[in-house]
């Protein structure tokens, strides 16, 4: 940890144009600067940097932030590791948090642990390459399955001898420990004597994201049926197989620049490609996708493609675990290689040009090929098709953009030969029924009897969250300015309001909430800045430790308008925002109050309808009510600007 002066002196020091210029060739233009962004691929510039303000911003790809969020993107790094790489920079020393003894001695046990696997990988390729057995056996291997030398090299494959102790007896001798060896995996320990975990294996060093050796695969050599082909290191302080991805290390520049990510099997599959001149391609080793490694695989590109071989039944035992990349509102898309080829072997067949060819012409989209998958197998029976709909609904309930889910809906409904309206009200239970295992208190709606007599598909842009974000917006731009004055009767006093206590109170006192987490977030710090009585300032925002928060404050300010500027410098008379913020804050308000209503009024119809499908009498007749209160009230806020509403 940083202490909190350290952090103010980073941000102090890392001028965001200086920072910026490392990476992109920046060019003055007005008060801003311009590049190339480095996160899209671009031919004209669209990359801003302010240095008044202290941010970037692409008006091409959107991204957007301060000094420390361009590291983090840029570098691929934590918020730490970002304010580490600015303290080196500016040569800063860094105050850190005194480590506790058992933390001290954990990081001292993942150091001693890493020095191993850099030593093991080291006596591995050196093996492979210079000794005898080494090249006779493993990379004569290594060639006949016709990896090339630059890729033998590039991932740092090895070759564990076939003597039973080759390497830990080197390893020993060279200073490095028992125990440090056994945790790491490489050595086994079995009564007294010490053995070698890949002994007489090819091995696949496996990188973190900073191409730290944190743990190996081996393939045995033998054709001998009762050894295992692949074994992997166990788990261990350094290595958590559900938090790694297999060549994502080699891939992260590719994948970013072609902002797609392939997923394959294994290891050979990886390499096989790189070889095929595809170098965006990371392998889940064996084992079904985590939630971590899809998260690290968002961090550079929001596709994924999966390469996909064998057949139907293999496929389909694994498209349960697609949901879950869905669900993490990733666009997944699949390619399905001919049988019996799997990415190594196909690459191999047909050669680099017709591989990216076939990658190219054969994407799907994820949903409609699982539809037509199973709309294959279930023919024409009823039943089988019922669980098809049932299971394709699924996959698209868990999609969390709206948008997206209506998309798909469309797509499949055709497929189906389904009405849209039907596949709708299902994929709106099921997620009812989640939103409700997750929220027990929500109100609970009557079921839906028929899909006849739901709604048909709505798919509204977030109006909440352009009112949100306006809110936001004048809370930071002009928060501490002062708005209106008014006299106290009695005591024939002034009071002076700003914007923040305006918009806070009239918000709260209605006991109304934003619902974006950002903004809500944004809203729920100025409110207690105010209560606080410290000014709310665009810095606060802006280095925000809260990446979510700094970011969109980025691009909240980046979208401002400059129009003070043009009136100072001709000298004519333009009206700028901050003059009008008497009319913009309190119709601002009225148009998020007014939205709310709205959407209490859609609720209470959708409930409406259902409660009259079942003839819930007394439901009915409360929701009747319900719905009148909400009309009249809309009704008031429209003609009395500025009521209080009670929803
Ligand atoms: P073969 O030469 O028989 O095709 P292979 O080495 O290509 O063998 P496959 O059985 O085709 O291996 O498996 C494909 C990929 O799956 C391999 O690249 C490997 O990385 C991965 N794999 C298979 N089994 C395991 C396992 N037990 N642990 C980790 N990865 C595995
Ligand atoms: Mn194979």
């Amino acid at each position: 940890m940083l202490d909190p002066s350290t952090i103010d002196r980073i941000y102090d020091a890392a001028d965001i144009i200086d920072v910026v210029k490392d990476f992109v060739n920046l060019k003055k233009r007005g008060a801003n600067y311009l590049g190339l962004c480095p996160f899209h691929n671009e031919k004209t510039p669209s990359f801003s940097v302010s240095a008044t303000k202290g941010i970037y911003k692409c008006f091409g790809c959107g991204k957007g932030g301060n000094a420390v969020n361009f590291i983090m993107e840029h570098e691929h790094l934590t918020y730490y590791e970002a304010l580490k790489f600015l303290a080196k920079k500016y040569k800063i020393e860094i105050v850190e948090k005194e480590l506790t003894a058992e933390e001290l001695q954990q990081q001292n046990e993942r150091e001693s642990l890493m020095v191993a696997t850099a030593f093991a990988q080291r006596f591995f390729t050196e093996t492979l390459f210079n000794h005898t057995e080494g090249k006779a056996v493993g990379l004569s291997y290594l060639y006949e399955r016709g990896f090339r030398d630059e890729f033998i090299r590039k991932f740092e494959l090895g070759y564990s001898p076939e003597k039973r102790d080759a390497f830990t007896t080197a390893a020993l001798k060279e200073g490095y420990k028992k125990e440090y060896l056994e945790k790491a995996g490489l050595t086994i320990i079995k009564e007294q004597a010490l053995y070698d975990r890949f002994f007489g294996r090819a091995i696949f060093p496996i990188h973190s994201l900073s191409g730290k050796v944190i743990g190996f695969g081996g393939r045995t050599l033998r054709a001998d049926k009762n050894t295992a082909k692949y074994l992997n290191s166990p788990e261990s302080e350094i290595y958590h197989k559900s938090r790694v991805l297999y060549g994502l290390f080699q891939a992260r520049k590719a994948i970013e620049a072609a902002d797609k990510c392939y997923m394959v099997e294994g290891y050979t599959d990886v390499i096989s490609l790189h070889q095929s001149g595809v170098e965006n391609v990371v392998a889940s080793s064996g084992t079904s996708l985590t939630v971590d490694q899809i998260r690290l695989i968002k961090r550079f590109t929001p596709n994924i493609t999966v390469l996909y071989d064998g057949d139907a039944a293999g496929i389909k035992a694994s498209l349960r675990g697609i949901d879950l990349i869905l669900e993490e509102g990733l666009n997944v898309r699949v390619v399905l290689l001919p049988e019996p080829e799997d990415p190594d072997s196909f690459s191999k067949k047909v050669g680099a040009a017709e591989l990216q060819k076939f990658l190219k012409e054969n994407e799907r989209n994820f949903i409609t090929f699982k539809t037509s998958l199973l709309l294959g197998e279930a023919k024409n029976d009823p039943v089988k098709r019922a669980n098809l709909i049932t299971d394709v609904v699924r996959s698209i309930a868990v999609i969390p953009d709206a948008v997206m889910r209506s998309e798909y809906l469309r797509e499949c409904s055709s497929l189906l030969k389904t009405d849209e309206r039907v596949l709708y009200s299902q994929v709106n239970r099921i997620r009812r029924d989640r939103a409700r295992q997750r929220f027990p208190n929500m109100p609970s709606l009557p079921e839906e009897k028929t899909s006849s007599s739901t709604y048909p598909p709505v798919v509204l842009k977030d109006e909440n969250e352009t009112h949100e974000r306006e809110i936001a917006r004048l809370l930071i731009l002009y928060g501490n300015l002062e708005l209106f004055t008014y006299r106290d009767e009695e005591s024939g006093e002034d009071y002076t309001t700003t914007v923040a206590e305006y918009v806070i109170h009239d918000i709260t006192q209605d006991e109304l909430e934003l619902i974006h987490p950002v903004y809500r977030q944004i809203f729920e710090e100025c409110h207690d800045l105010l209560l606080r009585q410290m000014p709310i300032t665009e810095k606060y925002f802006i280095q925000h430790p809260d990446e979510t928060v700094s970011h969109t404050v980025a691009d909240i300010l980046s979208s401002q308008p400059h129009l003070s500027k043009i009136y100072e410098r001709n000298d004519i008379y333009v009206e700028t925002e901050e003059m009008k913020l008497k009319k913009i804050v309190p119709d601002t308000l009225i148009t998020f109050k007014g939205n709310k209503i709205k959407n209490a009024l859609r609720e209470a119809e959708e409930q409406l309808v259902k409660a009259a499908e079942s003839n819930l009498e007394e439901e009915i007749d409360l929701l009747s009510r319900k719905i009148m209160n909400l009309n009249a009230l809309r009704k008031d806020l429209s003609k009395n600007l500025g009521n209080r509403i009670i929803l």
